[in-house]
């Protein structure tokens, strides 16, 4: 049985009547030509009522394409306890789209069931809305409404670039006890047309000694506890806001299961069963939280994440997973897992043709995906952490991170070639991970002063996370000139904007990190102008 059934009223601007209501859900009920959709409108209209506010965790939106997007909620009147304060049962939401924030002119009308089994998430996935234009969406449930969150669809396909622009935020670690999340605050009051998120959305540790607020509950395990470190974190006003400011992209790395973890190995060489199982329970936990497409459920410990989204012919982002199908980090110590910092010159299997950061399958599907035509004018590789080749002598030893790109060089360079080789246009990749903020310039061969210029990367920093050593990130710097701006002492993200001409990206740092209410300022302006790639500080 469905749980999910859509009623697209015509959009266009008509006001909506509740004749035409009435018109669409019959429409549905024909369209869907069971006796199914009968008793479960019957129950929408007489849901259960529930005695507390189930619309705790706000609303989000993500993923739009020109005639939709994902739209998101959870039913949790406590959504700290397990089972989130809801009846062991399903329970109807109704959600509305329409083209004011008033809610008046109702374009778009459904009913989703909430189940149990989900966490009482809610993944509705409106369509035939108009393209390139915002909307305002509301849930129903139980006798209550939900706060009204702004989104939009994606312009047409075949839209030209010149006639098109792409406000962004990115944002990446955000450790819950490490600070509040004035950087979501900005980024709620920026209204972007679109947030990208590349990882670390929860953290499964603790944040230590530096933590200005506190999660009670011990690192998670099992299901019920992955949902209460999500539900945690979604309480956080300034990250409601955010969500409900504009849809979001998605994608995770490692802490929202275990800090390290590598396809079925953890940080603690744990039994893989065992892991695997752990794993099931953060992907869906998370997939629970996150306004991402049905067809991304998890099947016990698998979710298919990797995605592409078009704005119109001016970008194309590639949502990659590094995590889910790579090989363990390499010549790691017998007996644990997770990456260490390593002599590249005494590892030989950093170097193992055989070892993979996409996983096979995702690769050979970015790697037809590239090549399209017609393409977009800017191609965005969003992705978990810094592609910049990074090794260095430190401490009187040579030395590379073999958890992020420069533990995995093969495939690196397999990607940069196959970037140049489909002559894609403008390609531009996106990194977090490192708490640090980046901008370089991505070469084909990065040893070689004369070898061409690739790809522009952007790494943001953190939004709370802890910084990073300022000297290790300057002498990067130094030894690499590929790196062409970088700055530490701030956590925050990165604001861009993309047009057919031009990419600007400013430096967004948070001045106190330990204050909700902090002032966010512009740290520095990077460019891309298209047909030369490579970040210049402006
Ligand atoms: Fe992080
Ligand atoms: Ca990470």
């Amino acid at each position: 049985m469905p749980d999910f059934v859509d009623v697209p009223l015509p959009a266009g601007g008509a006001q909506a009547s509740p004749e035409g209501n009435v018109r669409g859900r019959r429409a549905t009920l024909f369209a869907i030509g069971t006796g199914l959709a009968l008793p479960m409108l019957a129950r929408a209209a007489s849901g259960p009522r529930l005695a507390e506010d189930p619309f705790t965790l706000g609303v989000a939106s993500g993923y739009p394409h020109p005639g939709g997007m994902v739209l998101w909620t959870r039913l949790a009147p406590r959504p700290v306890e397990p089972g989130g304060g809801m009846p062991a049962q399903g329970v109807p939401v109704e959600y509305t789209v329409a083209e004011d924030d008033a809610m008046r002119r109702v374009v778009a009308r459904g009913t989703v069931t909430a189940r149990p089994e989900n966490a009482h998430a809610v993944h509705a996935e409106p369509d035939g809305l108009a393209a390139g234009r915002w909307y305002w969406y509301r849930f129903t449930a139980g006798g209550w409404a939900s706060p009204i969150g702004r989104t939009r669809t994606a312009p047409p396909a075949e839209a030209a670039a010149a006639g098109l622009s792409l406000d962004l935020a990115i944002a990446s670690c955000q450790q819950y006890e490490a600070g509040y999340y004035a950087a979501y605050r900005r980024i709620a009051a920026d209204a972007p047309d679109l947030v990208v998120h590349l990882g670390d959305y929860i953290y499964e540790g603790g944040a230590g000694p530096s933590a200005v607020r506190r999660i009670p509950e011990p690192v998670p395990m099992t299901l019920d506890e992955y949902r209460v470190r999500h539900a945690r974190y979604r309480l956080d006003p300034d990250l409601q806001r955010a969500h409900a400011a504009c849809p979001w992209l998605l994608t995770w790395d490692d802490h929202e299961v275990e800090n390290d973890y590598a396809a079925s190995r953890s940080q603690n060489d744990d039994p893989p069963g065992w892991f695997m199982e752990r794993r099931a329970a953060a992907y869906r936990a998370y997939y629970e939280h996150m306004p991402m497409p049905r067809r991304m459920l998890p099947m016990g410990p698998y979710m298919r994440l990797h995605t592409e989204v078009w704005h119109g012919r001016l970008a194309r982002f590639f949502m990659l997973d590094g995590r889910q199908y790579r090989t363990p980090q390499a010549c790691t110590p017998p007996g644990r897992g997770g990456g260490v910092p390593t002599d590249p010159g005494r590892c030989a299997e950093l170097h193992d043709t055989a070892r993979t950061f996409l996983g096979q399958q995702q690769r050979d599907w970015l790697f037809a995906r590239l090549p399209v035509r017609p393409e977009a004018q800017w191609n965005v590789l969003c992705q978990q952490t810094l592609m910049q080749p990074a090794g260095l002598t430190w401490q009187g030893l040579p030395w590379v991170h073999t958890d992020g790109w420069d533990g995995y060089p093969v495939e690196r360079a397999r990607l940069l070639a196959a970037l140049a080789d489909a002559r894609v246009a403008n390609p531009v990749v996106l990194g977090g991970d490192v708490h640090a903020f980046y901008a370089c310039a991505l070469k084909q061969d990065n040893a070689d002063p004369n070898s061409p210029v690739v790809a522009s990367e952007f790494v943001c920093g953190a939004v709370t996370s802890p910084l990073p050593s300022a000297r290790y990130v300057q002498r990067v710097a130094e030894v690499h000139p590929a790196v062409r701006y970088t700055h530490t002492d701030k956590r925050g993200y990165l604001r861009m904007r993309i047009s057919a001409t031009r990419l600007n990206a400013e430096v967004m740092g948070v001045t106190d990190v330990r204050r909700a209410d902090s002032p966010v300022e512009v740290l520095a302006r990077l460019e891309v102008a298209t047909g030369r790639p490579g970040p210049v500080v402006v």
